[in-house]
C-alpha cells in the first residue's frame, strides 16, 4: 500500500484511541501568539495549519541536553552508555520539517553512527501534513522544494475535504492506518493533483522569491567569500545564537563532562551548540578561530547552501523561515542574504 484514504473523522478518532491507550502524542499546538509542540491529549488541541513552531521537531531525536553516558573511574573504566528511545507519534509535521529530518537522519547515520539520535528516531513515527497555504510570512520552502516531503515520514496527509489523502512512506505507518485505511480512487488523485496545482500557485505568488536559481547557490557562495555583505551583516549580529536554535538543520552541539569531586565518577552530557557562539570555535588554549561575527554569518549561510549542498546534494535550508523570525536584527536569513549577494554580483 502506497497511498490511501481515510475518512477525517476515522483518522483522528484512531490517534484519539491511541492516546487513550497511553500512546505520546505530540503535535503543534496554539501557546499565546506562537505555535509550538506538546503532548496531546485529545487531537482537538491540534492547530493544523498554524505557523512553524519556535523549536522544530528536531528536539525530540536531538534534545538541546542529552547525557551520552556515565561512567566510574576505579581500578577500572567502567562506561554505562545511555542509549535510550521511546515511542512517540509526532503529528502534524509540516512538510519542510520532515526534509529538515531527513537531512538530520543522514548526518547523523554516516560513517560513526549516532547511536543516541538512531535509536530515538527508531521509536518515532512522524505523520506529516501538508501546507495549503503559506504558513508565515517568512516561509519560503516553495523556494527550497520543501513543500513535499521527499523521504523520512511514516504517513503524510493531504486534506481533500471529508477524507486526508494519505501517502504512506513506512511499514510503521502502514500498519498504523491499515484498519481505516481505503483505496483511492481516480477521482481522489484528480481532487489531489488539483490542490497541489492551486498550492502551488499561491505559493509561488506569495513566497518571497529567490533570486539565483536553487542549483546555483554553491556557486554564488563560493564567489562571494569575501563579499562585504558578510560584514556588513556580522555588524550587526547580536551572537545570540537563535538562529542556530531554532533550526531544523543545525546540528553541531558541544559535550561537557561532570566529575564528582572523588573524581571516581562522572556523566557525559552534550548540548546544542551554534556556529554563530562567539566560543564554538574557541580551543583550549584560548584561541577563536572563527573570530569575526561577519565570518561567523558566512559559515553559518555556507554550510546550509554550499557545503552541505553540494555534499548531499541538497539545500540544508528548507526555508521553514524560522531563523528570519528569530533573528532581531533581521540579518540571518539565508534567501535575504543570497538575494543581496546576487544583486551585488550582477552588477
Ligand atoms: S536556515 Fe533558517 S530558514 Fe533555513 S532551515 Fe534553518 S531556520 Fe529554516
Ligand atoms: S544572526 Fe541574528 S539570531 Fe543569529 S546570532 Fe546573530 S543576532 Fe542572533
Amino acid at each position: 500500500m502506497k497511498n490511501c484514504v481515510v475518512a477525517k473523522r476515522e483518522l483522528l478518532d484512531l490517534i484519539d484511541r491511541r492516546i487513550g491507550e497511553g500512546k505520546e502524542v505530540v503535535a503543534p499546538v496554539k501557546q499565546e501568539n506562537q505555535a509550538n509542540f506538546k503532548r496531546i491529549k485529545s487531537t482537538r488541541e491540534i492547530l493544523w495549519e498554524g505557523p512553524q513552531t519556535v523549536i522544530p521537531p528536531k528536539a525530540f531525536l536531538f534534545p538541546q541536553e542529552e547525557e551520552l553516558m556515565e561512567y566510574e573511574v576505579n581500578d577500572e573504566i567502567k562506561v554505562k552508555v545511555k542509549v535510550e528511545g521511546k515511542p512517540i507519534i509526532l503529528l502534524g509535521i509540516h512538510p519542510c520539517d520532515i526534509n529538515g529530518t531527513a537531512l538530520l537522519d543522514k548526518v547523523f547515520a554516516e560513517n560513526n553512527l549516532d547511536e543516541h539520535y538512531l535509536k530515538k528516531r527508531e521509536f518515532v513515527t512522524i505523520i506529516g501534513s501538508e501546507c495549503l497555504v503559506p504558513c508565515s510570512p517568512e516561509s519560503y520552502c516553495y523556494r527550497k522544494e520543501s513543500v513535499l516531503p521527499l523521504e523520512g515520514f511514516d504517513l503524510f496527509l493531504t486534506d481533500i475535504g471529508d477524507n486526508f489523502f494519505v501517502e504512506v512512506g513506512s511499514k510503521k505507518g502502514k500498519s498504523l492506518i491499515s484498519e481505516i485505511a481505503r483505496k483511492t480512487t481516480p477521482s481522489d488523485t484528480k481532487k489531489l493533483k488539483k490542490i497541489r496545482r492551486v498550492r502551488d500557485n499561491l505559493f509561488d505568488e506569495e513566497q518571497r522569491k529567490l533570486k539565483p536559481k536553487l542549483e546555483d547557490l554553491p556557486k554564488l557562495l563560493r564567489e562571494n567569500y569575501d563579499s562585504p555583505v558578510w560584514d556588513e551583516h556580522g555588524a550587526r549580529c547580536f551572537s545570540c545564537g537563535s538562529c542556530n536554535m531554532v533550526c531544523p538543520t543545525c546540528y553541531c552541539f558541544d559535550v561537557r563532562d561532570y566529575m564528582e569531586l572523588n573524581l571516581k565518577r562522572g556523566t557525559r552530557s552534550r548540548f546544542w551548540d551554534g556556529c554563530l557562539l562567539t566560543d564554538f570555535t574557541k580551543v583550549a588554549s584560548g584561541e577563536i578561530f572563527r573570530e569575526g561575527r561577519g565570518a561567523r554569518l558566512r559559515h553559518r549561510t555556507n554550510r546550509k547552501d554550499w557545503y552541505l549542498f553540494e555534499k548531499w546534494e541538497r539545500s540544508f535550508c528548507t526555508g521553514c523561515g524560522r531563523c528570519g523570525k528569530a533573528c532581531l536584527t533581521k540579518i540571518v536569513d539565508p534567501l535575504d542574504i543570497e538575494n543581496e549577494l546576487y544583486d551585488r554580483w550582477k552588477k
